[in-house]
Parts: structure tokens; sequence; C-alpha cells
């Protein structure tokens, strides 16, 4: 670390738990976040002022002025603009020193095969169950922990998926893929705008404990959140061994 940067992350280097070393792992690290919405905004704000060094932004849309509300990386100025790309921006006008790679196609089998490959981290910040199983299967293959994050209307879920230890669940062991699923998206139920941030926010907390070693307690759990009366309930997740994706047969 250059002196600017022992200014600029002082704040972190102070903390017992994290240190010069925990800051210098999230500097050689790589997180890999998909969706650059309302849960992706803090998250890519929070990884890039955090000084992770390496992220990759995938989102293929753009910003539109209902967005707005809740996706804080975005502004007026950006409509219309790649989400990714907007997304970049914002981390760039805070963190220059972070490298962001964007990616601006569709997050399919193939491409999520490859792109998690590289990464430390997988952060799931997208809004629909094919591409959650997707990133999951190649989270499952490659052994990467996922920190998944969801949100609609005023309820929140939290989640860390971490195969590497073996017994641990992955996503598909509570939400099978052959699983009849009604889709809520935000564009048609609506989402409390900083319930999206509290999630989005819980997901880069972990993302960091996870690349700076302090490693993550919400391992095998679930945090249900209610945001009416800001009820934070964390419910235990076994793993199945019948799953399709991670049970002993596959
Ligand atoms: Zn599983």
């Amino acid at each position: 670390m250059d002196d600017a940067q022992l200014l600029r992350y002082s704040r972190h280097i102070l903390l017992d738990e994290l240190g010069i070393e925990g800051q210098q792992a999230l500097l050689a690290s790589h997180a890999l976040v998909i969706g650059a919405g309302g849960l992706g905004s803090p998250v890519a704000l929070y990884l890039g002022s955090a000084g992770v060094g390496h992220i990759t932004l995938v989102d293929h849309d753009t910003v539109d002025a209902t967005n707005l509300q809740r996706q804080i990386a975005h502004n007026l100025a950006r409509v219309g603009q790649l989400k990714a790309e907007s997304a970049r921006a914002a981390i760039e006008a805070i963190n220059p020193d972070v490298r962001v790679t964007t990616v601006t196609q569709r997050a399919d089998a193939a491409l999520l095969n490859t792109l998690v490959a590289q990464a430390d981290v997988v952060l799931d910040c997208t809004d629909n169950f094919a591409t959650r199983h997707a990133i999951n299967r190649a989270c499952v293959a490659h052994k990467k922990p996922l920190v998944s994050g969801a949100a609609i209307r005023m309820d929140g879920q939290l989640s860390v998926f971490d195969t590497r230890q073996p017994g641990n669940p992955c996503y598909a062991c509570v939400f099978p893929e052959d699983a009849p699923v009604e889709e809520a998206l935000c564009a048609t139920m609506g989402v409390f705008a900083p319930l999206v941030g509290i999630i989005g926010t819980l997901q880069a907390t972990e993302a960091l404990k996870l690349l700076s070693g302090l490693g993550s307690r919400i391992t095998g759990q679930m945090l249900m959140i209610d945001g009416r009366d800001l009820a934070f309930t964390p419910i235990k997740l076994p793993q199945n061994p019948a799953c399709t994706v991670c049970g002993q047969s596959h």
C-alpha cells in the first residue's frame, strides 16, 4: 500500500478485526457482482469504496427513470446508459484505484461458468429464479462462496451459500430447481426503496468479511428481514442430500 492508500483505508486498518492484512486481502481480491440494480448498487458502492481490488459487474439492462427510487449507483444524467457502465462510473468517482470490469450481456450458464471461475466471491443481486439457479450451479461447480440477497415489497432475505465446507447447503437445497415458482418482480410488485439498500449493504458486509478472512456467520442460515416491524429472523438451512446440484448422487 502506498501513502494515499494508507490514508484512504485508515479507518479499516484501525479495526482489530481487519487491520493492514485484511485491507491488503481486499485489495488483492476479485468480486463478481451479478446485477447492478437495487441490490447491486449498494454492493458496488461499498465494495468499491472499501477497496476490493477488482470488481466485475454483470448487467445487460439500461438505467430507467423508474430505477432511480432505489438503485442508488445511478442518477438522472445516466438514464439510458448501461447499468454496468453507470455503476462503474459511480465506483470510479469514489475510488479510482479499483479495477472495474463490465460485462453487458445476459448472465447465462456459459458466461457464468467463465466468470465465477475467476472470482473469489460471487454476489447474486439478480431478480429472477432462472439466473439465480445458473449462478448457484456455477458456484457449486467451482466451489466459490455465494452471497445471495433478495427483496420484494417490504420483505428481504440474505444468505451465504459456501459449499467449500461439506454439509453446507446450496441455493438449490433451499429452492429446488424443479419447484414451481411464482416470479415476484419489483417491476410489478413494488419494493420499499431502503429495503434493497439494507439487503445489498448486508451482502457487501458478508462479502467483505469473506474476502478479508473474517468469514461469514450466516453460512447455513437464511436471515429473513421484515421491513414493516424491522424484524431480523435467522432460519437454519440444512443441506438436502437429494439436491440436484450439490447432493451426494450428483
Ligand atoms: Zn444443494
